[in-house]
């Protein structure tokens, strides 16, 4: 059997982080079967559904990297096929019309209030009743026949055996009045008619699996293994809600979080592997399984991620870090010549291990983005205001110039040299070196700086602070 998972969001919103794991559990759980991941936009609800709340979610899926295979369906676009399934049933015998009066169903719901609850509301007056005694002038709504007796089992991948008993099922509605089908039916058909062979989704779901096992039942269709994942709860154990801080993948895009990392930090919500922390896409995909998904919920904790964040930022390959900083800098309006873009290359590794998301990343890189002549700020004016400190930047320059390498060690050695040779502290010589180096008081090491430069653009850089 070849896997097939699918993720199967409902467009009323931004990409939530939980909806996110679900998605790279599926995505995980697919590749590492050699299965397919499909995209389902559950979008039957008109009302709610909406084209920003799409593309907010295909954006986060991307950003992501959870690419799924082929294009992307929609829900709504199968209500005709959605109808055909719901009146094969009644002609099958399976499902039936119901033509209840909203006060009828009021009625009901108040009785089942009255006797305590825990039962079925509908009260199935329509389930066995002869066609012919139908009345005139209403459309009805299409009911489930759902068994009465006797229990339901799910063998859930995640939850092991869950039961329930069959007189809590209610005889469901699968087709409105107006002939748009039910949430409850629309996710049975198109799973079968996408072949999905595991549904991983949130443990919210699991009341209704019940009911969309009995769906596949009655069409005569294998049923799909069912996966309920947890929810994810805040860091104080509560359900995960706005007062815990951002809900949505964007905004973590926003803050400077990596891909990477946010996949990293979203597997190990509810998923572990040892005590791997860092685990790559690669690895994921080989060690992914269910068996491992625990049965708590597992809690989203902000500090980790930060910390995983920080982590990425050293490690990635700078080359793929970079290119990050030039989008970014393309949006800045800055434009970055072969040289600079050389620099911040070679730079990276340095200004990676001090950043702990891409803003700050993308800030320390502007010192390699430029050429001379740089921009100044306060400080580092300031710091070059006093003559002396320029008489030193000179009389450096001059020594610099007759470096016979341009590796950080020698440098470090001219500068301490010279500080010694002039009685000061080599932070003395350092500071305004700095600043007239970066333009700013913090950086990566100044000698660093200066051997990521090269010789040509800091002693351009020197002279101009110089004068
Ligand atoms: N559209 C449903 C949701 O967003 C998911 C349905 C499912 O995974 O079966 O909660």
């Amino acid at each position: 059997m070849s896997v097939v998972t699918r993720f199967a969001p409902s467009p009323t919103g931004f990409l939530h982080i939980g909806g996110a794991r679900t998605a790279l559990f599926n995505y995980l759980f697919a590749k590492h079967h050699g299965g397919k991941f499909l995209l389902r936009v559950e979008d039957t609800d008109r009302k709610r559904s909406t084209d920003e709340a799409i593309q907010a979610i295909l954006h986060s899926m991307r950003w992501l990297a959870l690419d799924w295979d082929g294009a992307e369906t929609y829900q709504s676009q199968s209500a005709a096929r959605h109808r055909e399934v719901a009146e094969n049933l009644v002609a099958d015998g399976k499902a039936y019309n119901c033509y209840c009066t909203p006060e009828e169903l009021a009625e009901m719901r108040e009785n089942a209030k009255n006797s305590g609850g825990g039962t079925r509301v509908y009260d199935g007056r329509w389930r066995d009743r002869d066609p012919s005694e139908a009345p005139a002038g209403i459309e009805p709504v299409i009911r489930i026949k759902m068994p009465h007796e006797g229990e339901t089992t799910i063998a859930d991948l995640v939850q092991g055996n869950v039961t329930k008993a069959n007189d809590t099922l209610d005889d469901f509605i699968i087709l409105r009045s107006d002939g748009t089908p039910t949430y409850m039916l629309a996710v049975v058909v198109d799973d079968h008619d996408m072949g999905v062979t595991h549904a991983i989704r949130g443990d919210d779901h699991l009341n209704n699996a019940f009911r969309q096992l009995h769906v596949f039942e009655a069409c005569g269709w294998d049923v799909p293994e069912f996966a309920h994942i947890p929810l994810i709860h805040g860091s104080d154990g509560a359900k995960l809600s706005k007062r815990h801080g951002a809900l949505g993948v964007e905004a973590y895009e926003e803050m400077g979080i990596l891909p990477e990392a946010m996949c990293n930090y979203l597997l190990r919500l509810g998923w572990s592997h040892g005590d791997d922390e860092t685990i790559s896409r690669e690895q994921a995909i080989e060690w992914f399984d269910l068996d491992s998904v625990g049965r708590s919920p597992a809690r989203f904790d902000m500090d980790k991620l930060l910390n995983l964040n920080a982590q990425y930022m050293k490690t990635t390959d700078p080359a793929r870090m970079a290119a990050g900083v030039l989008v970014d800098a393309d949006a800045a309006g800055i434009t970055v010549s072969p040289d600079a873009e050389k620099r911040l290359v070679a730079g990276m590794p340095g200004l990676a291990s001090r950043a702990k998301n891409t803003h700050e990343l993308f800030d320390l890189s502007r010192l390699y983005l430029v050429d001379a002549p740089i921009e100044m700020n306060e400080k580092a004016r300031d710091n070059l205001a006093d003559p002396e400190a320029r008489q030193s930047l000179n009389e450096l320059a001059e020594l610099l110039k007759k470096a016979t390498s341009w590796g950080e060690d020698e440098l470090d050695g001219i500068a301490r040299e010279y500080a010694e040779s002039k009685g000061l502290k080599l932070g003395k010589v350092a500071q305004p070196l700095r600043s007239a180096l970066t333009g700013s008081n913090v950086s990566p090491s100044i000698f660093e700086v200066m051997a990521v430069l090269g010789r040509d653009e800091t002693l351009a850089r020197l002279e101009i602070a110089a004068d």
